[in-house]
């Protein structure tokens, strides 16, 4: 009810994670509308890049919340405006896709977030309005068009022949921009070529309800600006975007969390000389909130919450202070809060970190997100946080989530299937975001007793691979699969030896205590990385794709 007091909510109502609701969810999913979770109708779920048992989160969400979301996309301009003013006297070329959806048993649309929202009549209505945040290069109909491929090029084609008008470019996460880049880079002969003759390629764009809206927005044959493109294009140089888009002030995309690891790429297609923005943190469940200082480094972007969005609240965490029990991995998957009082918005402590729980409109009650978030500072009295991590994520590539139990159990059966037949074992693995090719993929460090045994089946470590992809979750695959945002995993082969030698680096140079010491299970850029690498006997890659089914 809406009576209840503070005290007894927090008194009452328990914290609960995906799993504890998970019930419910399903009794939703599968047609019961009496008010479970929430006294307004459920009028479709959002499907999260989070997993459970394998399988995206469903969340619910109402009707009502998609005014939320347009409130707070409608900030997002005024706030960029204070900084760069007149945006609203151009466009932006924005990158935006839709993803396959599918219907719960009980009819209910199940799709990703922002696939809702370009559908919604709130979409429409904005950019029928003109809405300045809208106000983008590319018609809906290439946006909503459900082939990567031809959306894409629409969308490129759209944004070269209004290159003058562009003041913004960008995508929602920093790999899908700079996949769209490289396709750019990958197909500017047939790009020129429709822009020299006012077409577009009907081998590529077959969609008619695509080809027609694109169709609008070319006038006619543009020889000079095709002339001007292929010069661009040969020239084999960083700044890509400046060079083309030459009116273009800032590349607007999320670089914060996993995101940080394409910063690299997208400097190179920047020129280092536009400014990255990531203007706001939002997820499945709701939207938090926003960038208040958009030209920031991206290692200093703070994000403030909009109290208005949910019910905010804070489980205090420790990363590094050990815990009595086994827990001493130094993560934050501490999941012994029953004595930790939760703390509200205003009373968050600077540099403090915390586990974000929110209270939605749509039935979430004291629901743990399971990102950490550092208190950065604040604006006024609002409280502004760093992103920290994604509680337990090892490996994220583009919206794929893998933890370390996913990870884990994958390799394990694909180790059971394909090297214990040859009398072959898995002594130590480690994980690695290769990020430096387009599409990105996973990298597994192996580590196998009897290797000679392998060494006689070449194909058994690349079946490994796939195997290993086939225990991953419905996320990976559908990159794997639907999107191409992942290419084939990897499996490094290393010499005998190798996870001993790291361990003795980690105890000698790092100060690790021996009994404490665990095998990281992912690493990023590094000494221990290198060790790794220098220590690669043969690389392997997945044959095939793995089954993915919407
Ligand atoms: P999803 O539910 O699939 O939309 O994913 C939401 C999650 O994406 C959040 O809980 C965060 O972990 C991550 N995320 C969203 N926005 C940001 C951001 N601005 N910076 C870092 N991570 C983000």
């Amino acid at each position: 009810g809406s009576n209840v007091d503070k005290a007894s909510f927090k008194k009452l109502i328990p914290v609960v994670t995906y799993e504890d609701v998970k019930p419910d969810i399903d009794r939703i999913a599968s047609g019961d509308t009496s008010p479970i979770l929430c006294s307004q109708p459920i009028s479709e779920f959002l499907t999260s890049s989070g997993t459970s048992a394998g399988e995206r989160k469903l969340m619910p969400t109402i009707d009502e919340e998609l005014d939320r979301k347009s409130h707070l996309y409608s900030l997002i301009m005024p706030v960029m405006n204070q900084f760069l003013p007149n945006l609203q006297n151009g466009k932006g070329m924005y990158f935006l896709f839709v993803k396959s959806e599918s219907k719960t048993p009980s009819g209910l649309p199940a799709r990703p977030v922002l696939t809702s929202y370009y559908k919604s009549r709130h979409f429409a209505r904005a950019r029928a309005a003109n809405d300045p945040y809208t106000n983008y290069t590319s018609p809906t109909e290439t946006i909503l068009c459900n082939d990567t491929h031809q959306s894409m090029y629409s969308q490129l084609l759209c944004g070269l022949v209004l290159r003058h008008e562009v003041l913004r470019v960008g995508a929602v996460f920093a790999s899908g921009f700079i996949r769209a880049i490289k396709f750019f880079e990958n197909n500017w002969t047939s790009l020129c070529k429709d822009v020299r003759n006012g077409t577009v390629d009907h081998r590529i764009v077959t969609d008619p309800v695509v080809r027609l809206a694109v169709s609008r927005v070319l006038v006619g044959p543009n020889p000079g600006l095709a002339d001007f493109l292929e010069r661009e294009c040969r020239r084999d140089d960083t700044g890509i975007i400046p060079r083309v888009w030459s009116n273009c002030k800032y590349i607007d995309v999320i670089v914060t969390g996993a995101m940080s690891q394409y910063i690299p790429a997208i400097d190179h297609y920047g020129g280092g000389s536009l400014p990255l923005v990531c203007s706001m943190y939002a997820s499945s469940e709701c939207y938090f909130g926003l960038n208040l200082n958009p030209l920031c480094n991206p290692d200093e972007v703070l994000y403030t919450l909009v109290p208005t969005m949910a019910y905010f609240e804070f489980l205090p965490v420790d990363r590094f202070v050990e815990k009595a029990d086994h827990d001493d991995d130094g993560d934050c998957d501490d999941d012994n809060y029953g004595e930790i009082k939760l703390v509200d918005l205003v009373d968050v402590k600077l540099g403090q970190e915390y586990e974000l729980v929110v209270t939605t409109y749509a039935g979430l009650y004291r629901y743990r997100v399971g990102d950490v978030l550092r208190v950065g500072g604040f604006k006024n009295k609002a409280p502004q946080f760093t992103f920290v991590c994604r509680k337990n994520v090892v490996l994220s590539i583009d919206s794929d989530k893998t933890d370390e139990v996913e990870l884990q159990t994958a390799v394990t059966r694909a180790a059971v299937q394909h090297l214990a037949p040859l009398g072959a074992s898995l002594v130590e693995y480690t994980s690695y975001a290769e990020t430096s090719n387009v599409p990105g993929h996973y990298v597994l460090f192996w580590e196998i007793d009897n290797g000679v045994m392998i060494e006689r089946s070449s194909s058994t470590v690349s079946e490994s691979c796939l195997a290993v992809e086939e225990g991953l979750n419905s996320v990976y695959r559908q990159g794997r699969v639907w999107d191409s945002s992942i290419g084939p995993l990897e499996i490094r082969v290393v010499e005998s030896g190798t996870f001993d030698a790291i361990m003795d680096h980690a105890v000698t140079e790092l100060g690790a205590s021996i009994n404490q010491y665990k095998t990281p299970r992912c690493v990023k850029r590094g000494p221990i990385f290198e060790m790794l690498n220098s220590r690669v006997v043969s690389s392997h890659f997945s044959p095939r794709l793995p089954k993915w089914a919407p």
